[in-house]
């Protein structure tokens, strides 16, 4: 069956019991609600049209998902790849991003690892060195510390999935706590990729697959940063920002204070305005709405 848009039922109920929620988080729920785009049909050759996914509530993901940041192992670790240099963005500001958007969870940032050298299963596809996605991630997830909640590695290079896929952006196996991520379609400079910003691209593809490390499944609620991708176009498309239920679930996994979490993310988009102007818009925006005072007749108290 084709893929159908959510009801305002259906997202309410994907929501499900709100009692778990502070009453900060819940008033930010009614807030995004109102301002998370809401899903479209697909196009022929978008994700949703080739790809036949479950919506997964928020009861889903707290009954479900295998692990969540415990006090003993709390630390997402980023592990660059190397070569990882300019035009790619700095390691430390992408560290800050994750940072932010997954507040308030800890990052730090792993000495980088020569790819060469890891004994890893490559190919040459249409004139290019790839590599598969699978084999660096049976090499480098045993290297995740003990205090490590799941690793992030991420490589300049593209890589492949499977011998008849032609690449694919990044791949997580969350029983091992690990993923690979490739930023080299993002790449101006990678053929057939248009101008862009290749921080904010990035930025948006670390929070994507961090977000299966924490359990999340592709989002099919909203227009949200866990929506699949099947091209670079979509993924373009793709907001930087979680929707309410999926912004839920991660508030099930580890609860924040909305107003934190806004101040730090609005904080890098401000340092990154160019990038993201925006999403620094959108900021202000909702938290100038967490801030406002409850509605109702203020003069009767
Ligand atoms: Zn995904
Ligand atoms: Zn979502």
């Amino acid at each position: 069956m084709p893929f159908r848009p959510p009801t305002a039922r259906e997202i309410v109920a994907a929501l499900g019991s709100q009692s778990k929620f502070s009453p900060k988080f819940r008033s930010l729920v009614d807030i995004l609600m109102s301002r998370s785009p809401p899903i479209s049909r697909p196009g022929p050759d978008d994700w949703l049209a080739q790809i036949k996914e479950t919506p997964q509530t928020v009861a889903d993901y707290v009954l479900h998902r295998k692990f969540a940041p415990s006090p003993e192992r709390s630390i997402i670790y980023i592990l660059p790849l190397a070569p990882f240099a300019p035009p790619f963005p700095p390691v430390a500001t992408l560290r800050e991003y994750l940072e932010a958007f997954y507040f308030p969870n800890r990052v730090a940032v792993l000495p980088a690892v020569p790819l060469e050298g890891l004994g890893l299963t490559t190919r040459i596809f249409e004139g290019r060195l790839q590599i598969h996605a699978g084999s660096v991630v049976a090499r480098v997830a045993p290297t995740l510390p003990p205090d490590g909640f799941c690793l992030c590695a991420i490589t300049q290079e593209d890589l492949y999935p499977r011998d008849s896929w032609s690449f694919v952006f990044g791949h997580t196996e969350p029983s091992k706590r690990c993923g690979v991520f490739s930023f080299a379609r993002y790449n101006p400079g990678f053929p057939g990729t248009p101008s862009g910003s290749l921080l904010r691209r990035s930025c948006k593809v670390l929070a994507h697959e961090t977000g299966h490390l924490f359990g999340l499944k592709h989002c099919l609620h909203y227009r949200c940063a866990m929506n699949g991708s099947n091209s670079l176009e979509e993924s373009e498309g793709r907001p930087v920002f979680l929707c309410p239920v999926c912004l839920g679930k991660m508030y099930r996994c580890v609860p924040f204070d909305p107003l934190l979490r806004y101040r730090v993310l609005g904080a890098f988009f401000d340092a990154h305005r160019t990038d993201f102007p925006e999403e620094l818009e959108e900021v202000r925006h909702r938290l100038e709405m967490i801030n406002a005072p409850p509605r109702g007749d203020p003069k009767r108290r």
